[in-house]
This record gives C-alpha cells, sequence and structure tokens, in this order.
C-alpha cells in the first residue's frame, strides 16, 4: 500500500487536546441544485439514474435502520421505516418521473421542485402527522440528492473506531449531537474561538481546530489525522514520529489536568488579599461533576438552550426541566446557580419554535426577544425555575436584554406564572435574584438604569465584543478584528462594574474572556470579583490570580483605559504584568 504523504494544515485552536483518529468528512452546506435542461434522447437514461438513486437511497436506510436498531432501540429506528415507504410510494416517485419527462429536466431538479411542491401541500394540510411528513420529506430528498450526487452518506452509527469529523461549518446542535457518539475530534473550515460550536466542543472535552480553509477539499474518509486543539494544527497522514509525538502530549496533558485537579480547595486570592469568586460555566448538565471537581464556587452560567437544542424537535418537559435544575441546585449547595432562560436563536436552534425567515438572525429574534414574543413556551420554563427555587441558591439571568422594559416585561410573566402556580397549589418560590446579561452595548452604556431593575449582572463578552465591534463571533475571516482587549471594551467593563458598585448589586463576567488567566487578570483590574469560565480553566485562572498584586494592576488598567489601540494595552500588559505577579514556582 502506498503510504501518503504527511501533511500540516494550520488553523486556530479553538478547544484544547489531542485527538488522534480517522476522518469522517460530513457535508453539512445543503446541496446546491441546478436546474440542467436536457435533450429527449437522455431523458430515459436520466430515469433509470433516478432509479439507481431511489435504490441505492433504499439499501443505505436498511443498513442504517438495522445498525440503529441495535444501537438506539426500535422506536427510533422506525423513523427509518418512514424515510424507507416514502421511497417506495409510487406517487412520490412518479411525480419526479413525470416531471423528468415533462419538463426535460435532471433529476436532481426534478426531485427538489416536486418536494418543494409536496412541502407546501403538506404545509397546507394543517394535521400534526402531515408536519411530521414534511420532515421526512425534508430527510429523504437530501438522501436523494446525495445519491444523485454521488456522495456517499453517513450515519455516524456505521462508521467504526476513532472517528474525527471534518466539515465545512457545524451548529451547536450538530455539534453536540456528534460529540455524544463515538467521535474524538473536530475539524472545520469556519467558525471562532467564542462560537457556540466551539463552546460545546469544550464542553465535550473535544479537541477542535476550526478555520482550516480547503479542509474538506483535501481530506477523504478514514484518512488517518491528528488534531492538535493546542496548537491549532492538524496533521493528514501522520508518520511514526508525529503520532508517538502526539500520543506521548495526550497523555501529559492528562497528567496536568490531574495535577491541576489538586489546587482545588486552594482560594483564588491575590498576593494583595484580595479573593475573586471562580464560578463554572455550564452547558451540559452532566458538567456539574467537572465544576465541583475543579472547586468551582457556584453556577456563574447555565446555559439552558442546550437543553433545548438536545431534545429538538421535542420542546422540554417542566419536570425536565424541574430534574435538571434541582440536581444542579442541590450539588452546588449552598453555593449559587445561575440558570439563564433560553438564548436561542441566532445560530441556535430556533427552527421548531419560530417560523419565520432572519436575513440576519444575530440581530434578530434571539434570547429575551424570542422568549417574550413566545410566552407559551417560555412558561414552561418558568413554571420549573419557580418549583426549583426552593430546592438551592437559584439565580435566575435574562440574556440579550437591551432596554428596561424587557427586564418588566419579565417581571410581569413571572408573576403570572407564580400565580397560577399558588393556585394550583404547587411547591414553590417567588424568591429569587434575577439577574441581567450585559451582552449589547445599549446595556452596557444604560447599565444604571438597568441595576435598578436587576438584582446582579453578568457581562457577556463574547456577545459584547461581537456587537461592540460589529464582528461576527463565528466569522474566521474577521476574527483578527474580534479584539478583546480594546480599549472601547475595557471601558465598557469599567461602565458596567462602576453601575453595579453605585447600586450596590453584584457583577461578574460569562463570556469567554474570563476563562483565558490573562484576560481574567485584566477583569479583576477593572474590578471584578467574580468569574465564571468553562470548569477545565478554573485552575490555570485561579493559579494566574493567586500570583497578582491587585492594586498595581488597578493602576495600570486606569492608564489602559486611556490608550487608543489593543496593540497599546497589550504591549503594556506584556511589559508590565509581570513585575506585578510571583515567579510561577515561588
Ligand atoms: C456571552 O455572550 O459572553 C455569553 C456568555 O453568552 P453566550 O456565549 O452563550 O452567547
Ligand atoms: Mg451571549
Amino acid at each position: 500500500m502506498v503510504r501518503r504523504r504527511q501533511r500540516v494544515l494550520q488553523g486556530m485552536g479553538v478547544s484544547p487536546g489531542i485527538a488522534i483518529g480517522r476522518a469522517v468528512c460530513i457535508a453539512t452546506k445543503a446541496l446546491e441544485v441546478y436546474r440542467l435542461p436536457l435533450p429527449a434522447s437522455d431523458i430515459v437514461q436520466e430515469i433509470q439514474r433516478f432509479e439507481e438513486a431511489i435504490d441505492q437511497t433504499r439499501a443505505h436506510l436498511e443498513t442504517t435502520r438495522s445498525r440503529a436498531g441495535e444501537r438506539l432501540g426500535e422506536e427510533l429506528a422506525a423513523i427509518f421505516d418512514a424515510h424507507a415507504l416514502m421511497l417506495s410510494d409510487e406517487s412520490f416517485r412518479g411525480r419526479i418521473i413525470a416531471r423528468i419527462r415533462s419538463e426535460k429536466v435532471n433529476a436532481e431538479w426534478a426531485v427538489h421542485k416536486t418536494v418543494e411542491e409536496l412541502d407546501r401541500e403538506f404545509r397546507a394540510l394543517e394535521a400534526p402527522s402531515f408536519q411530521e411528513r414534511r420532515e421526512d420529506l425534508v430527510d429523504v430528498s437530501r438522501y436523494l440528492l446525495r445519491s444523485l450526487s454521488g456522495i456517499a452518506h453517513h450515519e455516524l452509527s456505521e462508521v467504526e473506531g476513532d472517528v474525527v469529523i471534518v466539515a465545512n461549518d457545524l451548529t451547536p446542535s450538530e455539534a453536540v449531537r456528534l460529540g455524544r457518539e463515538n467521535v474524538l475530534g473536530f475539524i472545520i473550515e469556519t467558525g471562532g474561538r467564542t462560537s457556540h460550536t466551539t463552546i460545546i466542543a469544550r464542553s465535550l472535552h473535544l479537541p477542535m481546530v476550526a478555520g482550516v480553509h480547503g479542509v474538506t477539499e483535501l481530506v477523504t474518509d478514514q484518512d488517518p489525522v491528528v488534531v492538535d486543539g493546542d496548537g491549532g494544527k492538524v496533521i493528514l497522514h501522520p508518520g511514526q514520529d508525529i503520532l508517538q509525538r502526539f500520543a506521548a502530549k495526550r497523555l501529559q496533558l492528562a497528567e496536568e489536568r490531574r495535577l491541576r485537579l489538586a489546587e482545588r480547595d486552594l482560594p483564588a486570592t491575590t498576593q494583595d488579599g484580595v479573593t475573586v469568586r471562580l464560578m463554572a460555566n455550564i452547558d451540559l448538565p452532566e458538567e456539574i461533576d467537572d465544576a465541583i471537581s475543579f472547586g468551582a464556587e457556584g453556577v456563574g452560567l447555565y446555559r439552558s438552550e442546550f437543553l433545548y437544542i438536545e431534545r429538538s424537535p421535542e420542546l422540554p418537559t417542566e419536570e425536565e426541566h424541574l430534574e435538571i435544575y434541582t440536581r444542579m441546585l442541590r450539588a452546588m449547595s449552598p453555593h449559587p446557580v445561575v440558570i439563564r432562560t433560553f438564548d436561542l436563536g441566532g445560530r441556535r436552534l430556533a427552527r421548531d419554535v419560530l417560523h419565520t425567515e432572519e436575513e440576519n438572525p444575530v440581530l434578530g429574534m434571539r434570547g429575551i426577544r424570542l422568549t417574550l414574543a413566545l410566552p407559551e413556551i417560555f412558561k414552561t420554563q418558568l413554571r420549573a425555575l419557580l418549583r426549583a427555587a426552593p430546592r438551592g441558591n437559584l439565580r435566575v439571568m435574562l440574556p440579550l436584554v437591551s432596554s428596561v422594559e424587557e427586564v418588566r416585561a419579565f417581571n410581569v410573566l413571572m408573576t403570572d406564572v407564580a400565580n397560577e402556580l399558588e393556585q394550583e397549589g404547587l411547591e414553590f418560590s417567588r424568591e429569587f435574584d434575577l439577574g441581567v446579561m450585559i451582552e449589547v452595548p445599549a446595556a452596557a452604556m444604560g447599565a444604571r438604569g438597568l441595576a435598578r431593575e436587576a438584582d446582579f449582572f453578568s457581562i457577556g463578552t463574547n456577545d459584547l465584543i461581537q456587537y461592540a465591534m460589529a464582528v461576527d463571533r463565528n466569522n474566521d475571516h474577521v476574527s483578527h478584528l474580534y479584539r478583546p482587549m480594546h480599549p472601547a471594551i475595557l471601558l465598557m467593563i469599567r461602565l458596567v462594574v462602576n453601575a453595579a458598585a453605585e447600586a450596590g448589586i453584584d457583577v461578574s463576567v460569562c463570556g469567554e474572556m474570563a476563562g483565558d488567566p490573562l484576560a481574567a487578570s485584566v477583569l479583576a483590574g477593572l474590578g471584578l470579583r467574580s468569574l465564571s469560565m468553562s470548569p477545565d480553566v478554573i485552575a490555570d485562572v485561579k493559579q494566574r490570580i493567586r500570583r497578582l498584586h491587585l492594586a498595581d494592576l488597578e493602576a495600570l488598567m486606569d492608564e489602559c483605559l486611556e490608550m487608543t489601540t489593543e496593540a497599546e494595552v497589550k504591549s503594556r500588559l506584556a511589559t508590565s504584568l509581570d513585575g506585578m505577579t510571583v515567579p510561577d514556582r515561588p
């Protein structure tokens, strides 16, 4: 066998760790379909090509069905029966063949237009069973188009061994679904350090390299590959020496993690005696164990929308919410658990609840806007929150707030829900702290007004930077313009800290800045005494905080706030910070 040449591709390391495995390429972009007129002489052949695609898709579905039956049980495997049934449906096939004949077009176009037409007809029939059929229809057309284009089908359950996913892009929900299968790491063409897909990869402890342009063209299925999530490298067809080097590095990382765990009980207190509370960001409920292992003093952000994303297309029930919230509250007691209400929308699945197409969803129905627009869906979560309140130290937080009215509208809704629970005689409490995320520039600038409506603030720097710098946090083409240390950003943070201090309310940061040891020091220098981050990095941040002389750093930050560029701030920090920290090992 000819061994392929080793090749190193540089990207951005966005989730740390090393993965060594075999590539599985998945196409997440919708296939583009073109209308190609055909001469009459080609029609018979085109119909035959379509029939072959049907046979191939049916064979694929049969294999998938039997594997899914073994792994997931009969009930879920039955989904594939519905797909197979549709493929065998004479009227479905007949309509497509008739279109190829009458319009003299390629099979792809005939499939696409027929499915579009059927979807319209199903939509008009409002019965829920037809709405489910619409989803089947979309799946079947995707399978057929892939067969017609000669693209292999992949169900992850079919792939044996250590899988590394290679894709042009992944949504957060795809990352959760794949991450729960036998996947070891991700390589994607797009993405950024603070994108939600990246955040999920970190939550699942899966190394990920993003921004590897063209990787889907270079890699074929089953290619051996190394993902270096720290160095931001991807090594295709690694030689023996590389494999050995990375296997050793993987062991070393595991050992370092073990050592970090040993420091869990040390306080995050600076050299001059200031203590910073370090809490955990949690995306998936099981991370609560990591949070405890790393000594988190509370959950500073539970991204409850992932509960929804994982259940999609079903909505989580009140009991499911309650069960998960209770588990977290009890595990963390007496420390606080901040549960953020659904921050759906943007790139995070809202398809099942929102029936509008948005040109620019990140500036559209997201966070609190979406939830206030859909009170019936939102109330399920609110009922569970009020019922969970007596079971621990609950704090509720609202995402993407841009005005005081949104907080007031939330309070009205919450009062209605509490009254309902009272009438039903269920156990609940109206007592909980209400927090506002400061992640829209208007909220930062209007923090004094918001502070009168809230019990605490949490600064979401991921979005605050995105909206303040007009840089999509998910777009690697502009990632160099995403500048956390830009003086304008530091100034906004300082404004929020001051507004909170004046009003006498708590303020924390839960964006990715808090989990970076250098940026965390800067935040402490700006006056923050509470930070929330991925559990894995708590130990690193703590180590850095313990070495700091905070009073000096505070004076330095006052100087930085007067600067005009991020470069100036960074260079000032680089030259001065060493003098404000004690050495690593005194
Ligand atoms: C943020 O925007 O900083 C934040 C913590 O929220 P998310 O990353 O979920 O948008
Ligand atoms: Mg946010």
